[in-house]
């Protein structure tokens, strides 16, 4: 057993950046921490704090009760966690697997668990490695609600908030991945904007402020949109995707008259004028989620 206030024994497998700072704040709360990472020398700062290094991921899952997996993707979780020595070790253990992958893959991943006896809990980060350990840090769970709640005093000394979204293990990876999305298609709309702005004159820096001005236009939308897109009706009151588009078309001509390729922007315009050729027109730009999976 851990010292700190009967707290698991943790292990952590996976020193990138994230690992790091989970291993970090585990060890800070005062847990016995046992860190391993594929490539080796990546775990002296850890060592130096108190974790004791592995040196193999066997060892590593022998000696913890909680074992967090934090690597780039399900194909790396899955060559160590399936490794027969591995597998062998984790049964009648826990794992909580802090890597960001697809909804299916941790449905399979579940599932493969569930065959070898050990208890398996899927999760996502939703804010950058530093956050870890303040209250900046935001997680995600899915999976088996009794099996959070025995392990959620341990995952909260990782800060932040902690979130169930449900027993059904893909639920975080969905969320992830929707989170994702906005995310990055965003930053290429950002990348595109800084793209055009200087084509124009523009630097970056003089759009900034403005720019953080459109930004913080979207949060209170992703309000009134939840209600449109949940109940299907997509008010265009205030702005009617027919007008919208013309906006669209706007970006589309000035990127090309320089050179710019226009493709996220024409794809964008695209959907909309689907949605008006559809006959609706006088609804908001939110009716694209409807058309968008349609052939
Ligand atoms: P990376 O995403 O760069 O992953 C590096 C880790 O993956 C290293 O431990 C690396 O080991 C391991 N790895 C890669 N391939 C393999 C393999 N085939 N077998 C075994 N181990 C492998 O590092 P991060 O720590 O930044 O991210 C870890 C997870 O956390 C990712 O899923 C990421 O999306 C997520 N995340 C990260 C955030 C961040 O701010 N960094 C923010 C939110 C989520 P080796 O050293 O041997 O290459």
């Amino acid at each position: 057993m851990s010292t700190a206030l009967n707290l698991p024994a943790v292990t952590v497998l996976g020193l990138g950046p994230m690992g790091r700072s989970l291993a970090g704040a585990f060890l800070k709360a005062g847990l016995r921490t046992t860190v391993w990472n594929r490539t080796p020398g990546k775990d002296g700062e850890l060592t130096e704090q108190g974790a004791a290094g592995a040196a193999s991921a066997e060892e590593a899952v022998a000696a913890g009760e909680l074992i967090v997996v934090c690597v780039v993707n399900y194909d790396a979780a899955d060559a160590i966690l399936r490794r027969d020595e591995v597998a062998r070790a984790l049964k009648g253990r826990t794992v909580v697997n802090l890597t960001a992958d697809t909804p299916d893959r941790a449905r399979d991943t579940a599932q493969w668990a569930a065959a070898q006896g050990i208890d398996y809990l899927d999760g996502a980060i939703m804010t950058p490695a530093p956050s870890i350990g303040t209250p900046e840090a935001v997680f995600l769970h899915s999976g088996p609600r009794d099996l959070y709640d025995r392990h959620r005093t341990a995952l909260d000394v990782l800060g932040g908030t902690h979130t169930h979204l449900g027993e059904e293990i893909g639920r975080a990876a969905a969320f992830d991945i929707a989170l994702l999305d906005i995310f990055w298609t965003a930053m290429a709309g950002y990348a595109h904007a800084v793209a055009i702005a200087r084509a124009e004159g523009v630097t970056a820096r003089e759009l900034a402020p403005f720019a953080q001005g459109i930004g913080a236009i979207l949060p209170p939308l992703f309000e009134t949109f939840a209600e449109d897109a949940d109940s299907g009706t997509y008010s265009g009151e205030i702005n009617p995707i027919t007008s919208a588009v013309s906006t669209m078309a706007h970006v589309v001509a000035v990127s090309e008259s320089h050179g710019i390729d226009a493709g996220v922007m024409r794809s964008v315009e695209g959907q909309a004028r689907r949605v008006i050729g559809l006959g609706h027109g006088t609804d908001g730009f939110i009716r694209v989620a409807e058309v968008l999976g349609r052939h």
